[in-house]
């Protein structure tokens, strides 16, 4: 046995888990690598630590010689924790993260050395990524791409480097990253946040959006991983037939996680105290070899780092137990994929979650007046919103009977649908006093204050409400969800800004009171976008055929599904946001359009490769085989040798027609890769290779997943299913 998949199967034999051995209380550990407010308000002196206070609270900015003195400060204190560089981190276009280390260490001009590092260094750099993605934006020549602090993320220590949470903007202040548009949207959605909320208390000043998220992905043994050109490369399977065991039994979810997952989990949640990141739940997924980790929700923008952040480590953690984490969507047929449910909510600087029902009547009417608000956003936006989760490696999850369906729709349960139907009945314009008692009494007093054991939790549903938040559950497992965030917050800021527009109009204008007002505006709210509720079954074909006539979009492709990011409407509202503008609205849509066409690109290499290297030389040397066996048989039996080599025979024909089909297939798919790649234009050249190029992955597939059933498994090249999926 010569070939890597039985060199990778006895390695990952031999391993053991590597079994972490915890000291200290992980409250004790929780945020020792991070410089946090408490480590500021130590070092910095009062004017300094009011001063970035400011800028996280308010957004001011931070003067430079205020700037030079948390820069020592921050010097001082990663010396101390034994860094020796520091880095600009920021989240570029390409949805990795991105990071350039510089040495603290400068020489002095009597030759000596120190360790240097000011205001300047901390507030702007230019790191001269030239390459990474800009849509156009930035000419690379030019080559003026500037990162500069984000103080709202605080600055944390990863081995021995600084890591520094930046945005990325382009010389002419256009943004080239996903954090800069993230960072507006939340001053957008704060700022139309505290209009609408102080009409329930004056008080409120201040509105965060909250993101909790919850990761899925796969742990495989490394050695089996990397036995495996198409996850080395694409970070999925492009071959490999069901085990005949996959989840059907159930039996992983939920159930004892493995100890080599346990000992790589717990290794991962120290590293995560350390950096602040609030990991809370672990737990087996559905697939075997899948898992998942959520932290404590935290402020959407900390969040989206910490999230970008973990899938970094993780990558990092796992290679210390010869494990590869796979964070694609799809990464195995036939079992589930993974996603990343957002959960968001927001909440005021009083301590009040917005999308919570309250004790009171007038708290019920604010968490309506958000609720619905909500609703109206996502009916209005929701092409937007699908545009915001599309990739390549998320669209073999929406709409495939396991993830939610490729039409966004809203679940709320029964018991809010039920109050969704009585205020639209009420009256249009003032309200009698028995009419507002009864809305007080029998209406919004009726919604109980915990709500979350009575929403009946719908899985189908791509947008639920779940007692106490909103959760966005498309989001693929491998996206920055830095786009998901800036879309939903900017939407729902759009449409508290227009709610807020007129409600004020019927109180000055027709002499409304205050509720009565919002009690208007909302039932109208509700009969405009009652369209998008959807209580029953995602999954169901006739959901399909209903969204339709309720004219829903079903943008199953992401060519299909990102064309929404670039309507007028979509650049209307970020441009009245001040969120994106055009350019930079186009300039996401030509990286994403890109990205998709590289993404199957790759793909379509890959499977050509392993088909014609792999698949097809070791078909040929079992079909030989058969035909030894036959000969033989011959010269025993003689004319009677047909009764004997019956099924060889059909075995030698079968695969040479296997053979022929992916031989062909594969040359025709190079054709239509040849003619997707002559197109100029992005868009068509992306619609090409989504439906000329893709189905030939399928296609080929079928023929090389009936081979890998027939060949001796001693000759089949891929590690297999069960391999894969199944090494504990
Ligand atoms: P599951 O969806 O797996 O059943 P939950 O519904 O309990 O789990 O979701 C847990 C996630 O929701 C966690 O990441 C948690 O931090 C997050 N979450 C809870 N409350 C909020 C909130 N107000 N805003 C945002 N996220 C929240
Ligand atoms: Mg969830």
């Amino acid at each position: 046995m010569t070939t890597l998949r039985f060199f990778a199967i006895q390695e990952s034999f031999n391993r053991n888990p590597n079994v972490i051995k915890e000291t200290k209380r992980r409250s004790e550990l929780f945020g020792s690598n991070v410089f946090n407010e408490t480590i500021m308000r130590q070092s910095l002196t009062k004017q300094a630590y009011h001063s970035v206070l400011n800028s996280i609270n308010k957004g001011k900015k931070i003067d430079r010689s205020i700037a030079d003195q948390i820069a020592y400060a921050m010097k001082d204190w990663a010396l101390s924790k034994g860094a020796t560089h520091y880095t600009h981190w920021f989240q570029p276009l390409t949805g990795a993260t991105a990071e350039k280390h510089d040495a603290f260490f400068e020489t002095t001009q009597e030759g000596s050395a120190i360790e240097k590092f000011g205001g300047g260094q901390l507030v702007q750099q230019e790191p001269d990524a030239s390459s990474f993605p800009s849509g156009g934006i930035r000419n690379t020549f030019e080559a003026r791409g500037y990162t500069a602090w984000d103080p709202t993320s605080p600055a944390f220590i990863y081995g021995t480097t600084l890591c520094i949470p930046t945005v990325f903007v382009a010389y002419t202040g256009e943004a080239l990253d996903y954090k800069t548009p993230l960072l507006r949207a939340l001053q957008s959605i704060d700022q139309a946040a505290v209009g609408v909320a102080r009409y329930f208390d004056k008080k409120v000043r201040k509105v965060n959006a909250s993101l909790g998220w919850e990761q899925e992905y796969f742990l495989i043994d490394d050695a089996l991983a990397t036995s495996r050109p198409d996850i080395t490369l694409t970070g999925r399977t492009l071959f490999g037939h069901s085990a005949a065991k996959g989840q059907q039994l159930d039996d992983h979810y939920f159930g004892t996680i493995p100890n080599r997952a346990m000992a790589f989990m717990r290794d991962l949640e120290i590293e995560c105290m350390l950096l602040g990141i609030p990991v809370k739940t672990r737990h087996n997924e559905v697939a075997p070899n899948q898992f998942e980790v959520a932290p404590i929700f935290e402020e959407a923008n900390l969040s989206v780092d910490h999230n970008s952040l973990l899938m970094d480590i993780m990558e990092k953690i796992a290679g210390r137990h010869n494990f590869k984490v796979l964070l694609h969507e799809k990464p195995f047929a036939g079992v589930n994929g993974s996603g990343k449910h957002n959960n968001w909510s927001l909440s005021t600087d009083t301590g009040v979650n917005l999308l919570s029902p309250g004790t009171t009547p007038m708290s019920n009417l604010q968490f309506l007046t958000f609720f619905i608000n909500t609703i109206k956003a996502v009916h209005d936006y929701e092409e937007l919103l699908r545009a915001s989760i599309a990739s390549a490696s998320n669209d073999h999850r929406l709409g495939a009977n396991e993830a939610p369906p490729a039409i966004i729709s809203v679940f709320i349960g029964q018991q809010l649908s039920h109050t969704l139907q009585e205020l639209e009945g009420v009256t249009k314009g003032k309200l009698s006093p028995q009419e507002k008692t009864q809305l007080k009494l029998n209406v919004i007093g009726k919604i109980p204050e915990i709500l979350l054991d009575n929403t009946d939790r719908n899985r189908t549903s791509p947008f639920a409400f779940t007692g106490n938040k909103f959760e966005f559950r498309a989001v693929g497992s491998s996206a920055n969800c830095a786009n998901p965030m800036t879309v939903l917050n900017s939407i729902v800021a759009k449409q508290l800004i227009d709610f807020k527009k007129e409600v004020d109009l019927l109180i000055n204008k027709k002499d409304l009171k205050k509720d009565e007002a919002i009690f208007n505006v909302l039932r109208e709210y509700i009969k405009q976008s009652k369209n998008i509720l959807f209580e029953g079954n995602g999954y169901s074909e006739e959901w399909q055929k209903e969204a339709k006539k309720r004219g829903l979009s079903n943008n199953k492709t992401a060519p299909e599904a990102l064309k929404a990011r670039i309507s007028k409407k979509a650049i209307d509202m970020f441009e009245s946001l001040e969120v994106m503008n055009k350019t930079e609205i186009e300039a996401r849509f030509e990286i994403e359009i890109e990205e998709y066409t590289l993404r199957i690109q790759i793909e379509s290499r890959v499977l050509g490769d392993v088909a014609r290297n792999h698949i097809i030389p070791t078909a040929v040397k079992y079909q030989n085989i058969l035909i030894e066996n036959v000969k033989g048989l011959k010269a025993i039996y003689d004319k009677d040798f047909k009764i004997y080599a019956k099924e060889q025979l059909e075995l030698i024909q079968d695969i040479s027609k296997r053979i022929e089909s992916i031989n062909s297939g594969v040359t025709k798919m190079i054709n239509e890769r040849k003619k997707a790649n002559s197109l100029t234009d992005t868009v068509k050249k992306a619609e090409s290779y989504c439906s000329n190029v893709k189905p030939y992955l399928e296609e080929i597939r079928i023929h090389c997943d009936k081979l890998e059933l027939m060949i001796d498994d001693e000759l089949w090249p891929l590690t297999k299913y069960r391999e894969l999926l199944f090494t504990k």
